[in-house]
């Protein structure tokens, strides 16, 4: 399956110089939909994964479906100010922007085998922040997995030994 051919890039959003991979268009579809969905579910499958985590918002749009489909626990990482309990939080950057990313403080118990999810590996900032995160609660990211990668970004220099999966690269 070409997943290309279901995204559509949006020139100059949302800023200039920005060309914007919307997977709204590849969500449309259901059958193409639920085969993303399917190829990373195989790829956490003999990871022995005990909980999904994802930043809002596009992570929940993978990350949910592939804990529903392992029947795992989902737990999302929030803007600052989200969540309604008590959290930890981390400072990071964007490809454009910069921000504060937070997780439920008992949302992951220490030793738990976590694979993180999102849309788009771009410079890899939320992602990092998003394992900073997990590991600052005690769990073990065993895998970081996304429909799109933007290798022009070297996004997975900064993300040292964890294991990527992604549906499509540009
Ligand atoms: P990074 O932190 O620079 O890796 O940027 C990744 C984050 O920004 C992800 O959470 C994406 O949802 C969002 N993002 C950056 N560029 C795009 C894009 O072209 N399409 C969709 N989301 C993007």
């Amino acid at each position: 399956m070409d997943y290309k051919n279901y995204i559509t890039v949006v020139e100059n959003y949302p800023k200039e110089g920005i060309r914007f991979k919307d997977i709204t268009t590849l969500m449309q579809d259901g059958e193409v939909y639920k085969k993303a969905i399917n190829d990373i579910a195989d790829f956490a499958k003999d990871k022995d994964v005990d909980i999904i985590v994802g930043p809002e918002a596009r992570g929940f749009i993978v990350g949910c479906p592939v804990a529903y489909s392992l029947g795992l626990g989902f737990v999302p990482v929030r803007k600052e100010g989200k969540l309604p309990r008590e959290v930890v939080k981390v400072d990071y950057g964007l490809e454009y922007g910069k921000d504060v990313l937070t997780i439920h403080k008992d949302a992951i118990k220490p030793g738990q085998k976590v694979l993180i999810t999102d849309d788009l590996l771009a410079t890899g900032g939320t992602i990092n922040a998003t394992i900073e995160l997990v590991e600052k609660l005690g769990g073990e990211v065993v895998g970081l997995a996304f429909m799109i990668e933007l290798t022009y970004l070297d996004g997975r220099e900064k993300l040292n030994d964890h294991e990527i999966f992604t549906l499509m690269q540009y």
